[in-house]
């Protein structure tokens, strides 16, 4: 399965081969600032399974907290993924960006205990705090 993602000028477009996994909804104050919005819906892609198709040279990586590099586009500033320096074969990609439905869908919420307090979560997935069970400050957060 190919899927393909792109930025909102269109100068970024990339493809997937490959599934996109640990979908979820981060509420951490960082990545709603990133987004500008409630919370950032991100899934983890494998380094080798993207494609550039075009527009490498936009992408401008902020790096949020160290070694977690944000990748933006820097004519639309659309989020688009985060490289990690301690675990550079996988991305966590910003689900907005995706074109095509990529058949799995987030699993939870994390970092609740920062989520905005004007914004009610309203489904029935589960809920952490911070940091999945399994997930941990040695593994890549966002
Ligand atoms: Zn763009
Ligand atoms: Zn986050």
């Amino acid at each position: 399965m190919t899927l393909h993602a792109s930025c909102l000028c269109q100068g970024v477009a990339i493809e997937i081969d490959g599934p996109v996994k640990d979908m979820l909804y981060c509420h951490c104050t960082m990545c709603r600032k990133a987004h500008g919005s409630a919370f950032r819906a991100r899934g983890r892609v494998k380094t080798k399974d993207l494609r550039w198709v075009r527009g490498e040279h936009l992408v401008r990586y902020y790096e949020s907290s160290p070694g977690q590099h944000r990748g933006f586009c820097s004519h639309c500033g659309s989020s688009l993924f985060t490289r990690f320096t301690d675990a550079p074969h996988v991305l966590g990609l910003a689900l907005g960006i995706l074109d095509d439905d990529p058949g799995s869908r987030p699993s939870c919420h994390v970092f609740v205990g920062s989520k905005a307090p004007w914004h009610e979560i309203t489904d029935e997935l589960p809920q952490h705090e911070s940091f999945a069970p399994g997930q941990g400050p040695a593994s890549p957060r966002e």
